[in-house]
């Protein structure tokens, strides 16, 4: 992860006409510059960002779409031990470019309204708003990773308790599988 890190990603564009050029974009979003999304997460590296890979384009409706690709490593909180725990969030999403909610109802429903009142769009916070939808809404390190785990095997314990024994020793299953064959 000591990469060097690549061009910071435009914040202010004009995605129509991006679509109408047909063009990829690609960058980096430091996380300090997404407020909302900071403010959820545990926390994160100094300096890290998220990896922002965009394509502006036209269907044959003339619609225009803009198809993202996002990575970012972050800590989530373990909702078992309360724990930082490291993930890597990835989204991938297809937007509809639309002026107002009636061309939001227009588009097929495979693609999501990205609104923008005037020609110009926030990059930075459109890919914030797709960062939120895929933040895993209850995370937990995995069973064996997590310091809480000993607590939680107090109370569902993994190896079946010893059964009591029936008064006769016999499982008393077996005694009405005996009648029945009679
Ligand atoms: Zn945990």
């Amino acid at each position: 992860m000591s990469k060097a890190s690549n061009a910071e990603l435009p914040r202010a564009v004009d995605p129509y006409r991006l679509a109408e050029q047909n063009t990829v974009l690609e960058g980096d979003i430091p996380l300090i510059g997404l407020p909302r999304f900071r403010e959820v997460v545990f926390g994160f590296d100094d300096g890290a960002v998220c990896r922002v890979r965009l394509s502006f384009t036209m269907d044959s409706q003339r619609r225009r779409i803009v198809s993202g690709e996002l990575q970012v490593p972050v800590d989530l909180e373990c909702q078992r031990c309360m724990n930082p725990m490291r993930e890597t969030l990835t989204s991938d999403f297809t937007l509809g470019l639309v002026t107002s909610d009636e061309q939001a109802q227009q588009l097929p429903k495979e693609l999501e309204p990205f609104l923008t009142d005037d020609f110009s769009a926030d990059l930075w916070s459109m890919c914030e708003d797709e960062l939120l939808l895929v933040l895993p809404p209850f995370p937990l390190h995995e069973r064996n990773a997590c310091p809480a785990r000993e607590d939680l095997e107090a109370y569902e314990p993994e190896s079946e308790p010893a059964k009591p024994e029936t008064p006769s020793g016999e499982n008393p299953f077996s005694v009405l599988a005996g009648l029945k064959t009679k």
